[in-house]
């Protein structure tokens, strides 16, 4: 891993660190969080953000003022070391520690995202549940309204602050939710499992409508056929999504190309989208380092796309992951998913994915296989056939993601079936928990 570039120069200074302190209250102005997302199993902060703390609540805001983590400091929180995160889509997602066992080996992350709508995770608990994670979600307004506008002391800089975290109501953020779902033209309804190497912060940019096949077992589908943007639409969402996103644009650096199968849009459309968004949201100054760009893809858009199109991706000034919906290798599951593809190109859009993940270094297909006890036996047969037995050896690079199939059923035996999968497999393999922007 590379080393931080300097810190962005040219616009730090506008962020000047301010402390102020009292009994019950104290403002922290723009902390420097870690400038790189990691894997670790405390409690990291990233980004640049400020702090506001009473001996009830912690807050955090972005550099637009607008509240994006809490927890309560009452001793009825679940855990001292979780948190919940408000999303650009306004959602809230609760972040639970080792409470799950085994939550690093099953996503490839410390801490377990709950999310507060309908998923198909097969972990973690109730946590929107409890009323103190139930208070802060829906009280935090409130919270905010009962604290005095200045205190003895209080210098001026953070009576201004106060005042304007105090204007984002839940209203506003609601309203700019809504920009975010219209300015792509829909909300994104699943983000690629990858993008959790971003936490999920990635700017949402519609390059081609719909997909390809239309599987009959797809939860996530819409009813548009596939259809590409023009250059001129992707620079109008560049315009606007940079507006929306307005200072705060600082704190983001990885991209999401949608819907759900940008890698079948035309190879210039996907480096054009890319190379102005990299440009215009100006993440060579990002605050966060290592820019990501975020894809879905299918097989026959990988089977289709030129060998060129991955050489130009892997010399962007990103790290690039591609997600590719496998489902199955086995003809007979994949006809009773009603996916329209044959295991011949499945097997051959496996290999190809390998082949370019050895040879391109900031790039890596990633692929998807559906699972559910209900399905033939001849499915987990057929992926052990690719991820073991095709393969020489373990390799870190072209990780698999299992997707349940039904939405709001954790359960024990598919995990311990998931693990058995997982240590038979030679490429690294994790639990797609499908998640929303
Ligand atoms: S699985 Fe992918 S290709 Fe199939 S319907 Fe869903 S989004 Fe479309």
């Amino acid at each position: 891993m590379s080393p931080c570039p300097p810190m962005t120069p040219d616009k730090l200074p506008q962020y000047p660190r301010q402390k102020f302190k009292s009994n019950d209250l104290s403002i922290e102005l723009y902390c420097r969080g870690t400038r790189e997302y990691a894997k670790l199993s405390y409690p990291v902060k990233y980004g640049l953000f400020s702090r506001l703390q009473t001996p009830e609540v912690e807050f955090e805001f972005n550099l637009n003022h607008e509240i994006t983590h809490g927890r309560s400091r009452r001793d009825t929180w679940l855990h001292p070391s979780e948190w919940l995160k408000r999303t650009m889509g306004n959602d809230w997602i609760y972040y639970s520690s080792g409470g799950y066992a085994g939550v690093f080996e099953a996503i490839g992350e410390y801490y377990l995202p709950n999310l507060s709508y309908p998923t198909n995770s097969l972990l973690g608990g109730k946590p929107f549940a409890e009323p103190e994670v139930d208070r802060i979600c829906s009280e935090w307004p409130d919270i905010l309204e009962r604290l005095p506008h200045g205190l003895p002391g209080m210098p001026g800089w953070a009576r201004e602050w106060m005042a304007a975290i105090k204007k984002v109501t839940p209203e506003a953020l609601e309203a700019k939710a809504d920009s975010l779902f219209r300015i792509p033209g829909a909300r994104v309804s699943v983000l690629p499992p990858d993008a959790r190497h971003s936490d999920y912060d990635v700017i949402p940019l519609t390059i081609a409508d719909g997909c390809l096949y239309k599987c009959r077992f797809c939860r996530i589908k819409n009813k548009k056929s596939f259809s590409p943007r023009t250059p001129q639409d992707i620079l109008d969402q560049i315009r606007d999504l940079r507006n929306l996103y307005s200072r705060d644009i600082l704190n983001f650096n990885s991209l999401f190309l949608g819907e759900h199968d940008a890698l079948s849009a035309p190879a210039d459309l996907i480096l054009f989208a890319a190379q102005k968004a990299y440009k215009e949201f100006d993440f060579k100054n990002a605050y966060m380092s290592r820019p990501r760009l975020y894809m879905f893809g299918s097989v026959d858009g990988l089977l289709n796309a030129s060998p060129d199109l991955f050489e130009k991706l892997n010399g962007l000034p990103f790290e690039t992951c591609i997600n590719l919906g496998f489902e199955s290798a086995d003809q007979k599951t994949l006809d009773r998913l009603g996916k329209p593809i044959l295991v011949r190109q499945v097997k051959e859009a496996f290999h190809r994915a390998r082949d370019i993940n050895r040879k391109y270094p900031d790039l890596e297909i990633t692929g998807n296989f559906v699972t559910d006890p209900g399905l033939p036996q001849s499915h987990t047969r057929a992926m052990l056939d690719l991820v073991r037995e095709s393969l020489p050896r373990t390799t870190p690079k072209g990780s698999i993601y299992l997707s349940p199939l039904k939405f709001g059923s954790p359960s024990r035996e598919m995990l311990y079936d998931f693990y058995r999968i997982k240590a038979a497999s030679r490429l690294p393999m994790f639990l797609y928990i499908i998640q929303r922007l």
